[in-house]
């Protein structure tokens, strides 16, 4: 299945590059994590497709994966202190969420699109 013939990788890539998962030209955001209401390249309109907490979700998965479990695996409660270890975890973890946020984001923004996921209105 393609949409509009575009394989599901290639908007997916696109998504992930924050441009625009139907032609790839333009950028979907006008900022950080906000969506432009259309492509100003091929006119699809990008705001009706509705992130919501998907994003946000998706992101605390993979933090928690990439930060807490190589921490237990480290055995890093158990080597250092806690004092150590807690603001550590906590300073990583907020920055790694804020640095994946918008690319998540972006891949999910192109799934909503490429499966057709969008508002009525
Ligand atoms: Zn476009």
């Amino acid at each position: 299945m393609a949409r509009a013939g575009v394989s599901l990788v290639k908007a997916f890539t696109r998504g992930v590059r924050r441009k625009c998962p139907c032609c790839g030209q333009a950028s979907a955001f006008r900022g950080y994590l906000k969506v432009v209401d259309t492509c100003p390249s091929c006119e699809t309109p990008l705001s009706l497709y509705p992130c919501d907490d998907g994003p946000a979700y998706v992101t605390m998965l993979l933090v928690g994966h990439l930060v807490i479990a190589p921490a237990f695996l480290l055995h890093l409660f158990y080597t250092y202190p806690l004092e150590v270890v807690l603001p550590t975890m906590v300073v990583s973890m907020a920055v790694l969420t804020l640095v994946l946020l918008p690319f998540v984001k972006g891949a999910f923004l192109s799934l909503l699109w490429y499966l057709g996921l969008r508002t009525v209105r």
